[in-house]
């Protein structure tokens, strides 16, 4: 008999957390609940003992905006410097997106007119932030990861976002990778590839094809940014 064991991450409610009330930078409404990410040793895909924790962050209950834990201590700042931050994690988000759907659509050697298509109505969403996303397409495009330059971003990325956007902004990235209806084994290596670049475990690819699977592609512009 085969015994199938793995490993992967799933999101917890953090039960002695504290919850910040009214103070969703996004939606200025919801609660930050606290919430972490923890690695679960498998058995048959059922999570039996549970191992180290990913990550800690805040998720709105309103509009599920996720934040890493500097959102306390951001909180604590003017308006003005809240904003300020939170267009940071914003203008983060979108380059990092960027670069990584247009690392992925050239990863097979071409270019193809619908993956072009999905990266400019990626772009599209983030106006204010026009001219830097259109350098990283043409650096990306061109150079695709020299210099480690697509892997750089993410990791940037991960001292703005919380594991949970990081890996919303991965699932939003893929998308040009199921333009052919599956994925392949060496997409699959590429998107572990790009969790380990933005700081989290491979485990975690698992939490991401499910919220690639579980709304609408459409849906997935919607995503809050932090
Ligand atoms: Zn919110």
């Amino acid at each position: 008999m085969f015994i199938i064991f793995g490993t992967r991450g799933l999101k917890h409610t953090v039960k002695e957390g504290d919850t910040l009330y009214n103070s969703c930078p996004n939606c200025q409404q919801g609660n930050l609940v606290s919430k972490l990410y923890r690695r679960w040793f498998t058995l048959f895909f059922i999570p039996v003992i549970p191992l180290d924790v990913i990550d800690r962050f805040y998720e709105c209950d309103k509009c599920s905006g996720a934040y890493n834990e500097n959102v306390k201590s951001v909180l604590q700042h003017s308006k003005e410097d809240m904003e300020k931050e939170q267009q940071e994690a914003q203008r983060v988000y979108a380059i990092a997106l960027i670069a990584t759907m247009t690392h992925m659509s050239i990863i097979d050697g071409e270019f193809a007119p619908e993956e072009e298509r999905e990266i400019m109505d990626n772009m599209a969403k983030f106006p204010q932030f026009e001219t830097v996303l259109n350098e990283t397409f043409t650096k990306v495009k061109n150079y695709g990861n020299k210099d480690n330059q697509v892997f750089s971003l993410l990791n940037d990325a991960r001292n703005k976002l919380s594991s949970e956007s990081l890996i919303n902004l991965l699932a939003q990235a893929a998308v040009v990778l199921l333009a052919d209806g599956k994925i392949e084994k060496e997409e699959e290596n590429l998107m572990k590839e790009y969790l380990i670049a933005c700081g989290l475990p491979k485990d975690m690819y698992y939490t991401l094809i499910e919220k690639l699977r579980a709304r609408p592609l459409t849906e997935f512009g919607k995503e809050q940014m932090n």
